[in-house]
């Protein structure tokens, strides 16, 4: 298959266009129409050339990826279930800011992009991994969870086509993104630049389950994006009880190069923690998580655990919840927990391919 179009930097469109000895105000408008007006097809890009749209169409391709599902209220959060041109299917998760948290407008939006079709990490509270590691998402699959989404937005609001949607943009969708390292800096490379997605790089937040060696090569990029790391665990005992990639890198390594990214990039790192009844979420814990935090000088984001069909674990009563949010501010450490409803919307990712995939399976 020709490759997409979205794949590309501007630098590599203006070598291929500069080959072609075409002017060089071509590939602004080219970039025009994928970005801003976000079209589908080279046809649609009328102010250029016919000879250089059958060109450019026998070159790459534009491919666009297809809702199969939409679940979800404008209100709270809406999945976005995609199917790609080999049939795989992937999730992004649109989440209205909330003005008080963030202090933004309330017109803003978060989206959570997928990374890879399924994951290798095996974590075992996760949907995404259930059904194992299929591959890694192209550069273009990537951008166009956010092209895409805006494109949908645009029909629905009937606005004007170029009307922005997605400003904030985390890496917390299916798969692990430190494991498709180069496709996924290409692609938030492409996201980030004015003449692409022109989302800025600190509002960029990349989710890792804790990839030791590609967090230090991070620190080491020139975009400033956040980090978070999936904790789950404050101790070696806990969290490889339930995180897998603990026994590749344990906590001692992982702190180690979060307190690397830290002093690279002077940034926060936010320590992911859901709590799951009975595994994590004793007051035990909360020491531990407290001393990792003050060391890498980090905040911490409690997040009751969503239930996932088939698989034993559940959230925490309320008050235990409470508790442990107590417990670490008792300790000195800045954290919040995670208290809308409304759950029942499978809201972490995964949850919705997998159920999907297995409905269609048994159809
Ligand atoms: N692989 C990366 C990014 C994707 S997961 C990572 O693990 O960081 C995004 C977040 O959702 C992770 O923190 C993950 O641990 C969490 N998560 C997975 N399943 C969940 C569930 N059922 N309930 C709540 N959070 C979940
Ligand atoms: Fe993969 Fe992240 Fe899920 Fe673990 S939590 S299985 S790394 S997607």
């Amino acid at each position: 298959m020709a490759l997409d179009a979205k794949s590309l930097t501007r630098d590599e469109l203006a070598a291929q266009f500069l080959q072609w000895a075409q002017p060089a105000y071509r590939v602004d408008q080219v970039l025009q129409w994928i970005y801003e007006r976000r079209v589908t097809s080279w046809d649609a890009m009328s102010n250029l050339p016919r000879a250089l749209r059958d060109q450019l169409n026998q070159t790459y391709s534009l491919t666009a990826l297809e809702l199969v599902r939409k679940q979800g209220s404008r209100d709270t959060t809406e999945k976005f279930l995609w199917r790609l041109a080999d049939h795989s299917l992937i999730e992004s998760v649109l989440i209205p800011a909330n003005p008080a948290l963030y202090g933004e407008a309330s017109d803003r939006h978060t989206l959570c992009v997928s990374t890879q079709v399924g994951c290798a990490y095996g974590c075992k509270f996760c949907a995404s991994g259930l059904e194992g590691w299929k591959r890694n998402l192209h550069v273009g699959e990537i951008v166009d969870q956010v092209l895409a989404v805006e494109r949908w937005h645009a029909s629905e609001s009937k606005g004007e086509p170029t009307e922005r949607l997605v400003n904030n943009l985390v890496i917390m969708g299916m798969g692990e993104p430190l494991a498709n390292y180069d496709n996924l800096l290409k692609a938030l490379q492409i996201l980030n630049a004015p003449w692409g997605g022109g989302i800025g790089a600190r509002k960029i937040t990349v989710s890792t389950s804790g990839l030791a060696p590609q967090i230090r090569k991070l620190a080491d990029e020139t975009l400033q994006f956040r980090l978070a790391i999936s904790l789950h665990g404050a101790t070696d005992e806990v969290r490889q009880k339930i995180m897998p990639i603990n026994r590749k890198y344990p906590l001692r390594e992982l702190t180690a190069a979060c307190e690397y990214y830290q002093e690279k990039k002077g940034r926060m790192i936010t320590l992911e923690y859901i709590l799951i009844a009975g595994v994590n979420d004793s007051l035990a814990q909360a020491p531990h998580l407290a001393k990792l935090a003050r060391r890498l000088n980090a905040k911490v984001n409690l997040i009751p655990y969503n239930k996932v069909e088939d698989l034993p674990w559940e959230r925490p009563s309320e008050d235990v919840q409470e508790g442990f949010l107590r417990a670490l501010e008792q300790h000195e450490v800045t954290a919040t927990l995670r208290r809308e409803k409304g759950h029942d919307i499978d809201a972490a990712c995964g949850q919705l391919r997998l159920r999907t995939e297995r409905e269609l399976a048994s159809a």
